[in-house]
């Protein structure tokens, strides 16, 4: 295996991460600077999101974005190689696949089709190994997810069942993915198969659902834009498993006269942990500020 002991890989989510899709306003250079890193040679860049394929893609023409090396979504379920025509990584699927004993999305929702108050999303949001209901928001979550998961223990399937509400379409959403399917699996999976230690490596995220990621001792940023809510849990589970704090890194702002917030709070993040990318970073930048 190619060492990778000089080279530095960089996890990153997408939504309100490096996306400005948020409240706080963006630093103007910020962007671009990300965009100029990701092409250096030395720079593996994977994006880490709960996005689909095609919703992958729309971020990366929306916002004008790096095309990564690799980019882990469906909630952690795919691992797609944007060089090779998007193609999902087949040996992650054969990683996660026996906890579903080898049945896709299709197979595991005729279970649940005489369920009421739960509806299949779209066909696009559905992935091979990822299974999404909507649901009604105000009703009680708990016994339909008890329900499901009680058919599904029935069969001997290993799978999460995550509630969550989408706020802005005032929805509820149920997904089932396989256990071992987690966003911070696929990125040690990627990891190893690339050949990077924990020591060149940073995961940046800003919310609840990157908090496995955020602190799982990877070395790690919280984007400055995150939520005080997000701070005091990120710290609360590090105390909690006893990992040093010195592993999650809080973007504080004024790196290199930018805010913090999004692709600045990654790049500062990235410029604490690993030095030498400040470097990278400043050059980069001077030609923007002429
Ligand atoms: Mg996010």
């Amino acid at each position: 295996m190619v060492s990778k002991e000089k080279e530095v890989l960089l996890c990153s989510d997408l939504d309100r991460t490096i996306l400005p899709n948020g409240l706080q306003a963006e630093s103007p250079e910020a962007r671009q600077i990300l965009r100029r890193i990701s092409q250096k040679e030395e720079l593996t860049l994977i994006y880490v999101s709960g996005r689909s394929e095609p919703l992958l893609k729309k971020a990366i023409a929306e916002y004008d974005l790096p095309v990564p090396d690799l980019a882990i979504g469906d909630v952690g379920t795919t691992i797609y190689e944007p060089d090779g025509g998007w193609s999902p990584w087949s040996d992650w699927m054969e990683e996660i696949a026996p906890d579903w004993q080898g049945k896709t999305w299709k197979d595991l929702a005729e279970m649940f089709s005489d369920i009421d108050g739960i509806r299949l999303q779209e066909p696009e949001k559905q992935n091979t190994y990822k299974l999404s209901y909507y649901a009604d928001p105000s009703a009680d979550h708990r016994p339909l997810v008890m329900e499901v998961e009680q058919r599904l223990k029935e069969r001997a399937i290993r799978a999460s069942v995550i509630w969550s509400i989408d706020e802005t379409e005032n929805i509820g959403l149920l997904d089932i993915l396989p256990q071992r399917a987690t966003k911070l699996h696929a990125i040690r999976f990627a990891m190893k198969k690339l050949g990077f230690s924990e020591t060149r490596t940073v995961f940046a995220g800003d919310s609840g659902n990157d908090l496995k990621a955020l602190t799982s001792g990877l070395q790690a940023v919280l984007v400055k834009n995150a939520t005080d809510h997000v701070r005091k849990e990120a710290l609360a589970i590090l105390t909690q498993r006893g990992i040093p704090k010195d592993r999650l890194y809080f973007a504080q702002g004024n790196f290199l006269g930018m805010n913090g917030n999004y692709s600045a709070g990654v790049l500062e993040g990235l410029a604490h942990f690993l030095p030498e990318t400040r470097q990278w970073t400043k050059k980069l930048a001077e030609p923007l500020r002429q």
